[in-house]
């Protein structure tokens, strides 16, 4: 695998981080049929379906900045903004739709003995896509949790799509409900889950993230240590690109049914 790494280190030097597109490396593809597979997606795996990433866009979010919409200190400092940004996020899941990479992955897990899907992303499309047991450690957009209780409910009727503030169902004086969502600062969902699949399986492949936000981004070396063959489809190297044993660049919706394909001969 070494020499896989080399090669994107060479061509990253060579190209100002810009590197050629569908690098694979067919000599170490293995069959992952009868083994564990954990996959980590992010943002980028739901791009070509229209749902902007994070860090393709100068740092922005949909225009705005992470910091006055994902943090805890902007939902207490302007909640409108905050609301509005996230019902604006909640209404677009109505208008998109999985692209080949969501269904490819749930074709994956259909394939292999045991398979964990772990997504950052907040959308539905790997529901969508046909995958189960979805773990969403960064929350969901289609459940809403009472700033009380704590307790999440799935809210996306067309009255829960207003820019309005919405109240919870479960206390007896309704509260105030705020988005599903784990912001900068607040801890990931399920980690303990996360951490035993990851212990148990046999390959961790990562698709779509910029490798930038932890500890999701640190999750390949957890793989590593365990033993597990890591590999990355990302558009382009991302910032942990080091800890990877077999990486390729390119369009996940492109790329990742062809190698699905080969993963399960
Ligand atoms: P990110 O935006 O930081 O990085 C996206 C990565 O995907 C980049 O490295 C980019 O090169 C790559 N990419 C772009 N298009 C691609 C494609 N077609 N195929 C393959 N790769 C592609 O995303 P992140 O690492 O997931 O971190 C951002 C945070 O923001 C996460 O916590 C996530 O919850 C949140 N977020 C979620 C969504 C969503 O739910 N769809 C969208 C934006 C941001």
């Amino acid at each position: 695998m070494e020499d896989g790494i080399l090669e994107i280190k060479i061509q990253m030097n060579g190209m100002s981080g810009r590197v050629n597109r569908n690098l694979i490396y067919p000599n170490h593809m293995a069959s992952m049929l009868g083994s564990s597979v954990v996959i980590l997606t992010g943002a980028g795996i739901s791009a070509e379906s229209g749902v902007s990433t994070f860090r393709d866009n100068d740092g922005l979010w949909e225009e705005h900045r992470i910091e006055d919409v994902a943090t805890p200190h902007a939902w207490e400092s302007n909640p409108e903004l905050v609301w509005h940004f996230y019902q604006t996020r909640r209404r677009q899941l109505l208008e998109v739709k999985p692209n080949p990479a969501h269904y490819a992955l749930s074709k994956l897990e259909d394939g292999v003995k045991e398979f964990t899907l772990i997504t950052q992303n907040v959308d539905d499309l790997h529901e969508r896509g046909g995958s189960s047991n979805v773990i969403h450690m960064h929350g969901r957009l289609r459940t809403l949790r009472c700033e009380v209780s704590k307790k999440y409910e799935e809210r996306m009727e067309e009255e829960d799509l207003q820019n309005d503030f919405l109240f919870c169902t479960c206390c007896a004086e309704p509260n105030r409900v705020r988005p599903d969502i784990v912001w900068f600062g607040e801890m990931p969902m399920h980690l303990e889950e996360i951490y035993e699949a990851i212990e148990r399986c046999d390959y961790f492949m990562v698709i779509g993230s910029s490798g930038h936000v932890y500890p999701a981004a640190g999750l390949v070396n957890v793989a590593h240590s365990c033993g597990a063959k890591t590999i990355l489809v990302n558009f382009e190297p991302p910032a942990n690109a080091f800890a990877f044993d077999e990486i390729h660049l390119g369009k996940a919706g492109e790329i990742l049914p062809d190698l699905v394909n080969s993963w399960l001969e």
